[in-house]
């Protein structure tokens, strides 16, 4: 068994839908596959906004964005399908999803204020369509396949917007529902990015979510191994874009590949990584555009040396704290508090007098994290700041000039802080 996942930005036109078939064939055609789809190109961006003025009770606005979103996919199925195929999918979607979407937008314009709920209800068709026109594509094109709503196998206890995965109730759905699929076929299509609550709502599981889905799977079905098939098919050391002598990174460990993904490398959603390595499944990062091409292996073993990783954390807030009265700082309280609130730290620095953190929390958190601390100690909360990280940095690694406002030299790190402007 093998869970591949393919995301929007691979699937973000015609032509490159056209490119799935010769994806599949790639890669253990024999085998049992999942695959694991997120909406196309950017179409939970655009859910978003749509869900933004339904809840601002701006039916205009929504009603634009609609149909823009309708149009899209409408060019989608057009490109994809002959005349007479496109028009009868074209008629099932209105009415197994247009229709539906467009409910969900009333009822958040009548309630009239942003709900997690209501919100997640209507991100969750970007996925829902997109996997639907591409088994009804893969079908034509040869590849005999079970669709299944991901909702109905993926449980959460429903917190917004990064709800936790209850492994037992999913353990049981894959088992019940999604297992007895792959008696009689060998590829099953499902949605990334989207789940349940216990009362069977509609929840996501946050931004970018589809690769974390896809591990879940992994792990849910004991898979053999998991594929990410990407735009850019391999990691690297540092953002390619940025740094064109950026090196690419043929294997890391679990615990590298997850070091670098918390620090900010783009590559993965931080939270895929703890599912594989619970259940030991290697991790393949492989070009989509080029599916022989050699890419990326996350597994066990650590792999030593590594060239220097750089990653990036944009938009931390800065929190500055001062002892005005000299009762002693204590950064060990000061990040208990922090954590008590579910609040993310990813940088610390303190003495007995002052101390600084870059973190990142909603906003009532914070303030009742600061209610909670000692009344001699002043809190300054300056935003927005980027965490500049290199791993594995070599001895003579040359330091940030003056603009770090903090610098943090380890063994095997280097942290800074600089303003974003
Ligand atoms: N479509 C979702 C998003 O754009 C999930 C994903 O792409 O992984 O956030
Ligand atoms: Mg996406």
């Amino acid at each position: 068994m093998w869970v591949m996942k393919v995301g929007g930005g691979c699937l973000r036109d015609v032509e490159a839908v056209r490119q799935l078939p010769m994806v599949l064939q790639a890669a253990y055609p024999e085998a049992r596959r999942l695959l694991v789809v997120s909406a196309f190109g950017k179409t939970t961006n655009r859910l978003v906004a749509l869900a933004e003025s339904a809840a601002r009770a701006d039916l205009s606005a929504a009603h634009r964005v609609f149909g823009e979103i309708q149009a899209f996919h409408r060019e989608m199925v057009e490109g994809l399908f002959p005349f007479p195929t496109a028009e009868a999918l074209w008629k099932r979607l209105e009415e197994k999803y247009w229709q539906g979407l467009w409910q969900r937008v009333q009822a958040l314009a009548h309630l009239g204020e942003a709900d997690g709920a209501a919100t997640d209800a209507i991100l969750v068709y970007g996925e829902l369509l997109s996997s639907e026109i591409v088994a009804a594509y893969l079908s034509g094109q040869g590849f005999p396949l079970e669709w299944i709503d991901a909702r109905r196998l993926l449980v959460t206890d429903g917190a917004y917007p990064e709800p936790e995965v209850l492994l037992g109730p999913s353990q049981a759905n894959v088992d019940a529902q999604l297992v007895p699929l792959f008696r009689t076929h060998r590829l099953v299509i499902t949605q990334g990015y989207i789940a349940s609550d216990l009362r069977r709502r509609s929840v996501t599981l946050g931004r970018e979510g589809s690769d974390y889905s896809a591990a879940l799977f992994a792990q849910l079905l004991n898979a053999q191994g998991m594929i990410a098939w990407k735009d850019v098919g391999r990691l690297y050391s540092a953002d390619p874009r940025t740094y064109p002598d950026a090196q690419p990174l043929p294997e890391l460990s679990y615990a590298q590949a997850a070091e670098m993904t918390y620090y900010g490398a783009q590559v993965l959603h931080p939270r895929t990584l703890k599912p594989l390595r619970d259940a030991r499944i290697p991790l393949y990062i492989l070009s989509y555009f080029e599916p022989e091409a050699e890419g990326s292996l996350i597994a066990e073993k650590w792999v030593d040396p590594l060239p220097p990783i750089r990653a990036t954390r944009k938009g931390l807030l800065l929190i500055e704290v001062e002892s005005v009265d000299l009762s002693p700082l204590s950064l060990g309280e000061l990040l208990q508090g922090l954590e008590a609130e579910g609040i993310e730290v990813y940088f610390a620095q303190g003495g007995r007098r002052t101390a600084a953190l870059a973190v990142q929390g909603p906003q009532d958190s914070l303030e009742r994290w600061r209610t909670t601390l000692p009344a001699g100690w002043e809190v300054q909360l300056r935003q927005p700041v980027t965490l500049s990280t290199v791993l594995y940095p070599s001895e003579n690694f040359p330091l940030p000039n003056g603009e770090a406002l903090y610098l943090q030299r380890l063994p095997d790190r280097i942290h800074w802080l600089t303003y974003e402007i």
